[in-house]
């Protein structure tokens, strides 16, 4: 099933006759907007035949007629995987790298790194360029959506704690400054449209996804490439940072990064998902 969050942070599944299914009645009323979808990971194994049957019955609303918003507004954590694709590394480091000349710690070094929560972003939104002069850089990734208590598990039991896969950019301002300082800032984390629930995607170490500016494809990979798959970062994460239902991983980017500036319109498609589209714009005036 594919997910979403429309208009003021309803709740929505895209049923069998292209409709959006408003769905926000299976989480209790009293329960913040920012916080349904965490209250539907939650309660998912009590109304996931609730939410089917209502993606079957269709009869909702078009999605054009309709605002999505990011799909996970407010996550516990945001946990981001640093260089997981090995040729990623390649092209940030040595003689031509974006940090010219400098050693880039592997996965195995530098582990992770966490994004703040605000700088999730959705597609009724927009990434904004905070500073001058700099260059920021997208990332095409893509997020795990965690689906319960997530304490020290075992690599190979991971995946069952999988909610569900959804499109993420992680923008990025390059310098000298803290990876979190450069990695937090509004709107820094474009998420959605949809998470799409992992009964639904076949295999996690086999996703392919791209990513455009404009008509330029800037980068194309397959999770196959990353280093620490799905599963390994789930237990490295999970063995210092209890994961709860509703965290996201972005589970890092392969090579093609590239700067982005205003006026940039940014695309990633995921196998299987909804595209994420992005505009671009210099807020730094
Ligand atoms: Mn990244």
């Amino acid at each position: 099933m594919k997910l979403y969050m429309f208009d003021d942070s309803r709740l929505g599944v895209a049923a069998e006759d292209g409709t959006l299914v408003d769905i926000t009645a299976t989480v209790p009323a009293d329960v913040p907007a920012l916080d349904r979808m965490t209250a539907l990971i939650e309660a998912w194994d009590d109304v996931r035949d609730e939410v089917a049957a209502a993606a079957s019955a269709g009869g909702g609303v078009a999605f054009e007629d309709v605002t999505l918003r990011a799909p996970q507004p407010r996550p516990h954590n945001l946990v981001a995987a640093p260089v997981n694709y090995h040729a990623h590394q390649g092209e940030m480091g040595g003689e031509n790298g974006v940090y010219k000349g400098m050693v880039i710690p592997t996965i195995e070094e530098a582990k992770g790194f966490f994004k703040s929560i605000s700088s999730i972003v959705g597609p009724d939104g927009r990434i904004e360029l905070p500073l001058a002069g700099r260059r920021f850089d997208h990332e095409a990734e893509v997020a795990v959506i965690i689906g319960r208590t997530a304490r020290r598990v075992a690599e190979e039991d991971a995946l069952s704690y999988v909610f569900g896969y959804a499109p993420v950019m992680d923008i990025t301002l390059r310098g000298p400054e803290d990876r979190s300082f450069r990695k937090s800032m509004d709107t820094f984390t474009p998420l959605g449209p949809c998470i799409v629930t992992a009964d639904e995607v076949a295999d996690p170490t086999d996703i392919d996804f791209r990513l455009t500016v404009g008509e330029e494809e800037r980068q194309a990979s397959n999770t196959s490439y990353l280093i620490y798959g799905v599963a390994r970062l789930i237990a490295e994460y999970s063995a210092v940072t209890t994961l709860h239902p509703g965290d996201v991983i972005a589970t890092g980017t392969p090579e093609g990064v590239g700067p982005i500036t205003d006026g940039d319109v940014v695309t990633l498609e995921i196998a299987g998902m909804d595209p994420l589209v992005m505009n671009v714009v210099d807020v730094s005036a």
